[in-house]
């Protein structure tokens, strides 16, 4: 048994629904890098897969990075001399600057202004902002909001925690027959945003169950980690496993209407690289491909010298370039089901490469083999053209000389993965191909 190549052609509508109603349900948690809001994001991943929730102390020293203490909080806001909540972090957790620390004070509005953050150009969002690494306190508010504060003593509270803790994330591995693995790794510490966390979240959790229920080639293994620091610690303390790692993806902001958009890894010849092209390209459906830069997500840490693990990235409309990014607009509306099935799909067609792609040889190499006699060929000659098929299998004889992998005759020839594989199938129940090794 191997992988479903059927798993493929099922309608995803359905499974398009279950990903945004998981987004839905971890929307209102407040998460940051540490603290309880991640806790409970991972507790939500585990009712669905048997994930491990693991914790790495305040201060452990993880390559350059030292994990720092842990952020909590239970209320904020920012109060006029009225009494009258005029930011109110339990209306919308964007209003708090992530890390902020604990404060009850008075204060005049030209005071106020100073820790408060909005975007003048998209007056009617919130931003999202963080100080995981320096001291501070801030609120987030819309523009619009902003310019008509009256002059007034502010009471600012914030009932946070910055203490000794710990650091979580979340893992789950499927052993496939091969020590060979594909990971998967997604980001867990934005708050109420839903195309860059959310969505990725979702679709890693259900790309996880889905695989589960398959027998695999290669084992699989899924991170659910906060950004930056989350991956640097996981690197840092899972070196030993490292060079099992035969091919990764970063998966985030895989939600929004935009077109897919995979990009390249470090390494300019990575196998993974040509494995996700051939992929979108057989989706039928509109993608970009980027070239490899040191910024973006956590392909950084992956993809760092020290590291250099084939490690791309997949995500729709890519960070930093559409205008409801990092905004409260980011939100629930923004984000649709069937992109969100439509980006699974493409991942799973990913895995059905990977699993299904071998190198196999051609046993009757000299001339043609007479397809026609074991039932293979149309045998009405002058027909106009050959059917797919035939034509998949013609390629596939010419090309299985023990170098050239289902992969490489998928994109020689053009033609699908899935025919190319299908034909080779044909090929080996007649005993004209030998396999010679998974690729
Ligand atoms: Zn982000």
């Amino acid at each position: 048994m191997a992988f479903e190549q059927t798993l493929l052609d099922e309608d995803f509508s359905n499974i398009g629904q279950k990903l945004y109603a998981f987004a839905e349900l971890m929307y209102p948690v407040c998460r940051s890098i540490t603290g309880q809001g991640v806790r409970d994001t991972l507790e939500m991943v585990r009712e669905k897969i048997p994930l491990t929730i693991n914790q790495v102390p305040t201060g452990t020293q993880v390559f350059d990075w030292e994990v720092p203490r842990e952020w909590n909080i239970k209320d904020a806001y920012i109060k006029n001399s009225k009494g009258e909540k005029v930011v109110d972090f339990k209306n919308n957790n964007l209003h708090i600057v992530s890390y902020s620390t604990p404060i009850d004070v008075t204060m005049t509005l030209s005071e106020l202004k100073k820790h408060l953050h909005t975007i003048e150009k998209q007056p009617d969002c919130i931003p999202y902002r963080t100080s995981y690494y320096s001291e501070s306190w801030g609120f987030c508010l819309s523009y619009n909001q902003f310019k008509t504060l009256p002059e007034d003593d502010y009471q600012v509270f914030i009932d946070s925690s910055l203490e000794e803790g710990v650091l979580n994330y979340g893992e789950y591995y499927i052993a496939g027959e091969s020590k060979e693995e594909i990971l998967f790794y997604t980001h867990i510490c934005h708050p109420s945003l839903c195309n860059d966390n959310l969505s990725g979240i979702s679709t890693v959790t259900y790309l996880a169950k889905i695989l589960t229920e398959q027998d695999l080639h290669f084992s699989y293994r899924f991170i659910f980690a906060p950004g930056t620091i989350g991956a640097i610690s996981w690197l840092s303390l899972n070196e030993q496993v490292l060079p099992n790692i035969k091919h990764g993806l970063i998966v985030a902001l895989v939600g929004d209407s935009g077109k897919l958009n995979y990009k390249r890894n470090r390494n300019l010849s990575s196998e993974i690289d040509r494995v996700v092209c051939k992929a979108l390209e057989d989706g039928n459906k509109e993608f970009e491909i980027l070239e490899f830069s040191p910024y973006g997500y956590d392909e950084r840490q992956f993809c760092s010298p020290g590291i250099n693990l084939d490690v791309g990235r997949l995500t729709r409309t890519p960070n930093n370039s559409y205008p409801e990014y990092h905004t409260s607009a980011d939100n629930l509306d923004f984000i649709k089901a069937e992109k969100l099935a439509e980006s699974l799909q493409a991942i799973l067609q990913i895995v059905n490469i990977l699993e299904n792609n071998k190198i196999y040889i051609n046993v009757s190499p000299q001339c043609e083999p007479q397809l026609g006699k074991r039932g293979l060929y149309d045998k009405t000659g002058g027909k106009q053209g050959v059917e797919q098929n035939a034509f998949a299998m013609l390629w596939i004889l010419n090309q299985s000389d023990g170098e050239h992998s289902l992969l490489d005759i998928a994109i020689r020839s053009g033609l699908r993965f899935e025919t190319i594989s299908n034909a080779s199938k044909s090929l080996i129940n007649c005993g004209l191909l030998k396999l010679v090794n998974k690729a």
